[in-house]
C-alpha cells in the first residue's frame, strides 16, 4: 500500500485559510488537515504526532504548512515547530503566511530578470504587510538598497527591524501618507514594488510615469482599485511609459506554480525547511 502524503496545514488565524488547503491538494498532498488558531504554545502535540507516527522511511510523507494572515505570528510558529525536532525525528515544513514568501519570491524573480538589483535603489510601497516585508528581504538579498514606506513611520521602522533581526539586512524606513508623498519616495528608485492592501491605490499614473530612474515595477494588488494607476492586473513584463511593469495576475501564475512546487518538494524528504530564502531560490529556477 502506498503511504499517503499528509499535509498538516497549521494556520495562526482562528479559521484555516481555504486557499492554502486547495493549493495543498494541488501541490500533491493526498490529504490536507487544516487546523486554525495554532500558536507556539499549543503546537507541540501536533508536531509530536508528525515526528513520531511514522517510521524513518515514511516520515517524508508527513509535512507541515504554516499559514495565516500575520507574518510575525507565522514566523514564531515556524521557529517553535523547528525547535521540537531532534535527530531524524523531523518532517519538512513550509512557511507562507498570507502567501508572503511565494508572492514576493515569484515577483522579485521576475523583476530582477529585467533589472539586476545589486546596488540599485528599490522602494517597497506599503511594505509593512507580509508580502511587502518578504519582497523587501529578497530585494535586499539581491543587494538592493531597500526603502520601505508606510503611512506611519513607526510601522516602517518596525518592519525594517524585523528584517534586520530575521535576515540581517538594513532597510530604510520612510513615512509616506498619500499618493503624492509615495510618488516623492520614488526619487532615485530603479525598482518599485507596490505591496499595499487589497483595493488600495498607492500611486497615480502621474506620480511615476515621468520618473527618469525607474526601470521595473510590480503591483501585487489584484483587487480594484489596483495599487498603481496605469498598471493593469494582467500586465506581465510589458513596457509602459518606458518602464517594465507587472500586475498582480502577471505574477500570479508563477506564484501559484511556485506554491505547488514547494508543496511537492516537502514530500521528497523529511528535513526540508522552506522560508523566504529557499522559496526565492526555487522561484529563480522557474522564471
Ligand atoms: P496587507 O498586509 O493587507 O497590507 C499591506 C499594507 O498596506 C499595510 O501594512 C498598510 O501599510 C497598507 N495599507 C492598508 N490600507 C491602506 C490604505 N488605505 N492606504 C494606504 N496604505 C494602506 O497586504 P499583504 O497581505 O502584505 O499583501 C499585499 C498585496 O498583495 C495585497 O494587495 C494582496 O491582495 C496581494 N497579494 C497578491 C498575490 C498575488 O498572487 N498577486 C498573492 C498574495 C497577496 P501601513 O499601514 O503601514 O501604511
Amino acid at each position: 500500500m502506498m503511504t499517503k502524503k499528509l499535509l498538516f496545514q497549521l494556520d495562526t488565524d482562528a479559521i484555516a485559510n481555504g486557499f492554502d488547503t486547495i493549493v495543498g491538494y494541488d501541490g500533491g498532498a493526498d490529504h490536507v488537515i487544516p487546523h486554525g488558531g495554532v500558536n507556539p504554545q499549543n503546537v507541540g502535540m501536533l508536531v509530536d504526532g508528525c515526528m513520531f507516527a511514522r517510521s524513518s522511511r515514511e516520515k517524508q510523507f508527513s509535512a507541515i504548512f504554516v499559514g495565516g494572515s500575520k507574518l510575525a505570528e507565522g514566523q514564531a510558529l515556524f521557529e517553535a515547530i523547528k525547535k521540537k525536532f531532534f535527530a531524524n525525528f523531523r518532517v519538512s515544513v513550509m512557511l507562507d503566511s498570507n502567501g508572503s514568501n511565494t508572492t514576493a519570491a515569484a515577483s522579485v524573480a521576475y523583476l530582477i530578470k529585467h533589472c539586476p538589483a545589486a546596488g540599485k535603489r528599490a522602494v517597497v510601497l506599503a511594505g509593512t504587510g507580509p508580502v511587502g516585508q518578504r519582497a523587501a528581504a529578497v530585494l535586499a538579498k539581491e543587494g538592493a538598497e531597500v526603502v520601505i514606506t508606510s503611512r506611519v513611520l513607526a510601522r516602517a521602522q518596525a518592519s525594517c527591524e524585523l528584517i534586520k533581526e530575521r535576515f540581517g539586512y538594513d532597510c530604510i524606513p520612510v513615512a509616506a501618507i498619500d499618493d503624492a508623498s509615495r510618488g516623492k519616495a520614488l526619487a532615485g528608485a530603479r525598482i518599485v514594488y507596490a505591496a499595499g492592501a487589497a483595493g488600495v491605490q498607492l500611486l497615480r499614473e502621474t506620480d511615476w510615469m515621468d520618473n527618469s530612474t525607474l526601470e521595473v515595477m510590480c503591483d501585487a494588488n489584484a483587487t480594484p482599485m489596483l495599487g498603481v494607476q496605469g498598471v493593469n492586473m494582467a500586465d506581465k513584463g510589458v513596457e509602459c511609459h518606458g518602464k517594465i511593469v507587472y500586475g498582480a495576475l502577471g505574477i500570479g501564475d508563477l506564484k501559484m506554480k511556485l506554491h505547488r512546487q514547494c508543496i511537492a518538494r516537502l514530500f521528497e524528504q523529511n528535513e526540508l525547511l522552506l522560508d523566504a530564502e529557499d522559496i526565492y531560490g526555487i522561484a529563480k529556477t522557474m522564471v
